[in-house]
């Protein structure tokens, strides 16, 4: 009888904003086809460039109020207490069924929640070569008033208190070794005995079970 097909590892990527997560994932996902994103759900306006589908699902807080009376999200929050921000459950559970990794890059609350609810999620923590280079980075955008930096430089610290929490970290300093070393986890992640339905016969004639 053929063993069930493996199912997928669900991975969670965070880390404060700068510290270039979205650059990570991208390059994640062009290496790997097997990994599939998972577009969240906002309330928020587009910013130029972003498309719907792609970079979010953008829903009206009434939409995004009946899908979570649905039930329709893994998780969800208000981040920043103005917008909200959910993950649709159906595309993530479809992708891990057929076997197929999928990614979740939100906000280390929203990672909080998945690992209590999927306690076999792994949690990953893009952390920056030095604090120093972070606010480096956040300055260097020129996108944002002084104001706006110094705020994000203090959520960026108030995120890192969550980085014990994490399964793994990685430092994102030379891109291709940050995606090396992603690569890696979810090979590890994927020998797991737990995630080996192909070991159930071995182990039925070894009289044990998984
Ligand atoms: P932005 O508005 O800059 O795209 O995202 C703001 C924050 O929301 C980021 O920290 C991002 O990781 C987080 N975020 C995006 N999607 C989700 C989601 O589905 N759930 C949660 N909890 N946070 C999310």
């Amino acid at each position: 009888m053929k063993a069930d097909k493996a199912k997928g590892v669900l991975i969670v990527l965070s880390g404060p904003s700068g510290v270039g997560k979205g650059t990570v994932c991208k390059a994640l996902l062009a290496r790997n086809p097997q990994v599939k994103l998972s577009v969240s759900a906002t309330t928020r306006a587009p910013r130029p460039g972003e498309m719907e589908g792609v970079s979010y699902f953008f829903k009206t807080r009434d939409e995004f109020e009946r899908m979570i009376a649905a039930g329709d999200f893994l998780e969800y929050m208000d981040v920043f207490g103005m917008n909200y921000y959910g993950t649709p459950r159906a595309y993530v559970e479809q992708q891990l069924a057929a076997g197929n990794d999928i990614l979740l890059e939100i906000d280390v609350k929203g990672a909080m929640n998945v690992k209590r609810l999927c306690p076999d999620a792994v949690l990953v923590f893009v952390v920056p070569p030095s604090m120093d280079t972070l606010k480096k980075r956040l300055v260097g955008r020129g996108t944002e008033t002084e104001e706006a930096v110094e705020r994000r430089t203090r959520e960026a610290f108030a995120e890192m208190k969550l980085l014990p929490e994490y399964d793994y970290a990685i430092v994102n300093d030379v891109l291709e070794t940050a995606v090396d070393e992603v690569e890696t986890i979810i090979k590890a992640e994927r020998l797991r005995i737990c995630r080996r339905p192909d070991l159930t016969n071995f182990c039925k004639e070894a009289g044990t079970e998984l």
